[in-house]
């Protein structure tokens, strides 16, 4: 049976990244995937151009049960840490928005640049295979794969969350987790858009494609300023995917429409100047018109001039664009999410070497634990940076 110091399972982003990183200290390291391609989220990622970090990498931009868990790992291995990786490869990016870096040209060169690093490492790479069991016993662990068995003395699960089952996402780390007793926090979908009740999405449908600028705030008062894209099934866009990690079941949404615009002032001012211009046209100087007119024939815009719009139809009118209530019927689900909340709970592992606190030797990185990073890099750092803790530890435990 062939031996290695660590076996990794999951050949994504921090799977491939925790492989390279412990090749090359001099660890002999097999990864293994059960897809024919490794990272295929990465080549997914950002449009394709993968938004491989953020410039403004911070802890507070991270979801998890236990908020401080993320600290250590973040602090260690950095987004300019992951930025200078980029540069030695000669991979052109950009800042697109909100400290969100992208590739210039394709997400593939990240996962050249990962395959090229693990090559460094002489990590051995097996995909399309599938872990049919795994026992641990004073030998370390034994990996039973499909055609022969493999031993280790440390194992790293690295199979990522439940978003996306056709990218080859599965519930295999959180099965590993409960076998060797460690806590799986309950996980749903995060960073995915919202589906709406039937009556207000026949209502919007009509709105598909229309995005525009927005602040929406969740219950707990968690708000996002990003744009907010109209769909045939509902709300997405930045500021929706944001808000979904925070929104449970049954609750409400403020949205505003107008996070740019004091309305009261406007409405004064035109009317003023124009007083027999339409409310209508008014409102199309600052949002998109198909949205005006949709609105006005569901009445939420009165049919009139500015001069016939009382008071009290004008506070009516700023509560509807500026903290619109929508009760979202649920999310689009696994399907469409970009990430999983929840997952392996921190409690179990260091949050220096993401090993588990009582399983000698067995290490969660990435996705599959209970740490969530906000849309824009923010997930990739978080693989990269579980990672290069891991592989730190890996190396000096041999
Ligand atoms: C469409 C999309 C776009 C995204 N864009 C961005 C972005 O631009 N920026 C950003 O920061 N984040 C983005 N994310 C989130 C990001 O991709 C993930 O957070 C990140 O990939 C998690 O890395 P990971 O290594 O933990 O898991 P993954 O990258 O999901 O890798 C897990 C690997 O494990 C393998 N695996 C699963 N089960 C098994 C099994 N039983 N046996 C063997 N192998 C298994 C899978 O095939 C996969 O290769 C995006 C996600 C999606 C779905």
């Amino acid at each position: 049976m062939e031996k290695f110091d660590a076996v990794i399972i999951g050949a994504g982003a921090a799977g491939m990244f925790c492989a390279a990183m412990a090749g090359q200290a001099g660890s002999k390291v097999l990864l293994i995937d059960n897809g024919k391609k490794p990272g295929r989220k990465i080549l997914m990622s950002g449009g394709g151009r993968c938004n491989f970090t953020n410039l403004y990498i911070e802890p507070a931009a991270y979801l998890s049960q236990n908020p401080h868990f993320c600290k250590s790992a973040l602090a260690r291995y950095t987004q300019w840490d992951f930025i200078d990786m980029v540069g030695k490869h000669g991979i052109a990016w950009h800042e697109k928005t909100l400290g969100q870096l992208f590739c210039d040209d394709s997400a593939q060169q990240i996962v050249d640049m990962l395959v090229a690093e693990c090559e460094k490492g002489q990590v051995t790479t097996r995909l399309r295979s599938e872990v049919l069991s795994i026992e641990h016993d004073e030998n370390g662990y034994t990996i039973q794969l499909n055609g022969d068995s493999v031993q280790a003395a440390n194992l790293v699960i690295a199979t990522g969350g439940l978003s996306m089952p056709g990218l080859g996402a599965t519930p295999f780390g959180y099965k590993i987790a409960e076998q060797f007793g460690l806590k799986v926090l309950p996980t749903r979908a995060g960073l995915v858009p919202f589906t709406l009740h039937k009556p207000l999405l026949e209502q919007l449908h009509v709105l598909s494609g229309v995005s525009v600028p927005s602040v929406i705030t969740a219950e707990n008062g968690v708000s996002f300023r990003e744009s907010l894209l109209f769909t045939h099934r509902g709300l997405s866009g930045p500021a929706v995917l944001q808000l979904s990690s925070y929104w449970q079941p049954g609750e409400f949404v403020s949205v505003n429409l107008l996070p740019d615009t004091d309305l009261d002032e406007l409405l004064n001012e035109q009317r003023n100047a124009h007083p027999n211009q339409s409310l209508k046209n008014t409102l199309a100087m600052v949002l998109p018109k198909r949205l005006v007119e949709c609105l006005q024939q569901l009445g939420q815009i009165p049919d009139m001039t500015l001069k016939q719009l009382h008071v009290r139809q004008q506070n009516e009118l700023i509560e509807t664009l500026q903290a619109w209530q929508v009760q979202p019927n649920g999310t689009e689900g696994y399907r469409t999410a970009e990430v999983t909340l929840g997952g392996v709970d921190t409690k179990e592992l260091s949050s220096r070497t993401m090993e588990a606190r009582n399983v000698p030797g067995l290490y969660f990185i990435g996705e599959v634990m209970d740490v969530t990073g906000w849309l824009g890099g923010y997930n990739f750092q978080w693989a990269w940076s579980s990672a290069w803790a891991c592989a730190q530890d890996l190396v000096s435990v041999d």
